[in-house]
């Protein structure tokens, strides 16, 4: 228990793509700290070793299509346990504010007079892409990278979702996040907005982990790839011509670097 003079504040923390030795040693030692951690689904299992034995561990998970916690449940839930005089850390997978809802949780609890602290972790679309030797920037291939939700309801981009015209035309690389529901209507909008079907595409799912599987091919195979692999959620889809940088070698070296397989 925290003393009642020490302001209440609540830790969000990203835990990064899954591989725990991809944690920050920040993020680590706010989950030494922990009495309360409320955890995501996405939350490799390989970071709970750092949790104290003593601490509470609520699972909170949101995965896109299954039964979830609602976000204002979440909400209530950190105000309750920090003003029960609990060290709460709010742990979620990545980063905490790329597609995290980890700014409207600050909102709630500054609203409650609570003090949020964040603390970054290496986001999937980054620490994936690496993963299978993609870098989502490459001066000699694209001017940048824009990470774009898949999520045809995700209330953060309005109502009609990400602009894929717009994002044809940028020919900047493409990192998808949740984008395995509505793989292809993307592929159809990206077709229909004047993208070349032979760009270079890749589907990285469960990437930093032991059951990480890469595929790759173009952008007009990628949603019969998805289908034909099977390849299982968390996915990524990556778009654009830095994926030519994508090897087999690459992909079994990383598989084999992965802690968590231990
Ligand atoms: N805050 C997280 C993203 C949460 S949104 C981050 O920064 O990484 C959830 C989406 O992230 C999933 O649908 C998937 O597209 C992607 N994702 C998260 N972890 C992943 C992983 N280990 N491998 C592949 N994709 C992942």
């Amino acid at each position: 228990m925290t003393p009642a003079s020490t302001p209440p504040r609540v830790t969000l923390v990203g835990a990064g793509p899954g591989d725990p030795e991809l944690l920050t040693i920040k993020a680590v030692k706010a989950i030494r700290r922990a009495t309360v951690l409320l955890v995501d689904d996405l939350v490799g299992d390989g970071v709970l070793r750092y949790a104290r034995r003593s601490a509470r561990i609520v699972y909170v998970g949101k995965r896109g299509g299954c039964a979830s916690t609602p976000q204002a449940f979440i909400h209530k839930l950190m105000i309750a346990e920090v003003r029960r005089g609990e060290r709460v850390v709010r742990l979620k997978g990545g980063d905490p504010f790329v597609f995290g809802r980890g700014g409207e949780e600050c909102d709630a609890l500054r609203d409650a007079g609570i003090q949020a602290d964040v603390i970054s972790g290496l986001t999937a679309g980054i620490a994936g892409p690496a993963a299978v030797g993609i870098p989502v920037t490459d001066r000699r291939h694209t001017a940048g990278v824009a990470f774009v939700t898949g999520h045809a309801q995700d209330r953060a981009c309005g109502e009609g979702g990400p602009d894929w015209q717009a994002l044809a035309r940028s020919r900047l690389t493409l990192v998808i996040y949740m984008g395995v529901a509505r793989c292809r209507d993307i592929q159809r909008s990206l077709l229909d907005a004047g993208m070349d079907p032979d760009t270079p595409a890749a589907i990285i799912s469960q990437a930093c982990t032991p059951l990480q599987r890469p595929a790759r091919c173009t952008l007009g195979g990628l949603a019969d790839t998805l289908r034909r692999e099977a390849l299982p959620s968390p996915a990524l889809l990556v778009i654009g011509d830095v994926v030519r940088a994508m090897s087999h070698e690459a992909v079994l070296a990383r598989v084999a670097q992965c802690s968590s397989a231990a």
